[in-house]
């Protein structure tokens, strides 16, 4: 195997610790799901599943059925939720493999009976309610005729129901996630009553995980908050608010290279493609093997930062498909093939996942999701890993 040219290091112990941050807030009664759609956002997935339901996860939950058979391929038992959508065709897998599957369409309803009758097994259902993020989810007319069907067929077991939030990280007033709240409160009471015990209804994710108890339900998703990172800086400051201070959470990824070349470039040169960075003093240039191709954001180019040597190196000009170029004239000691941090800490220095993003114009769920999908992941430290 020849040498990867970036690599992502995932350290498993601030996973478990993170992991055991939220199992601490949930009653006792509180399922867990550790969301490890995006291939763990970006951590890699089955490894992260592992450290997961070491530190006590309950459950997993994923986008699409292809994750949920990878995780199955290997070896891991724990109940999966898909959380997306699942094509009809692939129902019957599903029920052959004990993946749990969300429900928003009559027509999952119907193919779902006749292909858990096929392969001899229930399907177990979750049925995404609609409250108002207008994305997968039911209510209303269509949600009646969904609990019709599930009467008539009971080869399909209503094991849980769940709903999303729409606006719960972006701000810290949080009236429309208050009023989703009701409406699957709701909604719940109507399936219920339409004689469906529902064992697991749930709607919390990281950022209700820690700013309202009353979304916690039978089940909470925790995603990005396993990460070790805050869902945004107004749900950090709404925490703040309530007098919550105790939760530190770990950043368990680091992104890492090696430089390609250094060169010394005289004053006046321009750097990298359309000319848009000119040195304006003689500068010793290194050249990084990572680009746009690999995760590292075009927008970075003239703005962000890596460090090498414990220091800050600029990118000057533009981030190119697979290079980039940083200014390390104030940094003498850099040489060939020295280890060079994208995202991470070196020394005393930190690049975190929303500098990145701020850097970038997004959020640091991106910039994680994205970071190089080709480059091998090394688990440090995890239990289980
Ligand atoms: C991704 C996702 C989550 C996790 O959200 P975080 O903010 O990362 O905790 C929870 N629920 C659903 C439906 C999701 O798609």
């Amino acid at each position: 195997m020849p040498t990867p040219l970036s690599w992502l290091e995932v350290d498993g112990r601030a996973l478990a610790c993170n992991l055991r941050k939220f199992r601490a807030r949930l009653d006792a009664h509180t399922r867990l799901m550790a969301v490890v759609k995006a291939d763990a956002y970006g951590h890699g997935m089955a490894p992260v599943a592992r450290v997961a339901l070491g530190a006590g996860a309950d459950w997993l939950g994923v986008f699409n059925l292809a994750e949920a058979l990878a995780l199955r391929a290997a070896g891991l038992q724990a109940p999966i939720l898909v959380l997306g959508y699942v094509p009809l065709a692939d129902l019957g897998e599903a029920a052959a493999q004990g993946v749990r599957v969300t429900a928003s369409s009559l027509e999952t309803l119907e193919a779902g009976a006749a292909a858990a009758r096929a392969a001899g097994q229930p399907l177990h259902l979750h049925l995404k309610l609609e409250t108002g993020t207008q994305r997968l989810g039911l209510d209303g007319e269509p949600l009646a005729r969904a609990l019709a069907l599930l009467r008539e067929h009971p080869e399909l077991h209503l094991e849980g129901a769940h709903t999303h939030f729409a606006n719960i990280e972006d701000t810290t007033e949080h009236d429309f996630a208050r009023g989703q709240l009701g409406r699957f409160q709701a909604l719940l009471a109507e399936v219920r009553a339409a004689g469906f015990p529902v064992e697991l209804p749930h709607t919390a994710c990281t950022a209700a995980a820690i700013l309202f108890p009353q979304t916690h339900f039978a089940l909470a998703r925790v995603g990005i908050g396993l990460y070790g990172l805050w869902p945004s800086k107004e749900t950090f400051l709404s925490a703040l608010a309530q007098g919550q201070d105790a939760l530190r959470l770990s950043p368990a990824l680091s992104w890492k290279t090696r430089v390609a070349q250094v060169k010394l470039v005289p004053s006046g040169a321009y750097v990298g493609y359309g000319c848009t960075y000119r040195c304006t003093r003689p500068t010793r240039l290194a050249i990084l093997p990572v680009g746009y191709a690999n995760g590292y954001d075009r927008r970075l180019s003239n703005q962000g930062h890596v460090l090498v040597r414990g220091a800050r190196a600029p990118i000057r000009g533009r981030v190119c498909m697979n290079l980039c170029m940083v200014d390390v004239t104030d940094v003498p000691e850099v040489r060939l093939e020295d280890e060079v941090v994208l995202l991470g800490a070196q020394g005393d220095e930190r690049i975190s996942a929303e500098q990145l993003a701020g850097w970038a114009g997004t959020i640091n769920y991106e910039v994680i999701a994205r970071a190089d999908p080709h480059a091998p992941r090394v688990l440090l430290g995890g239990e289980g890993g």
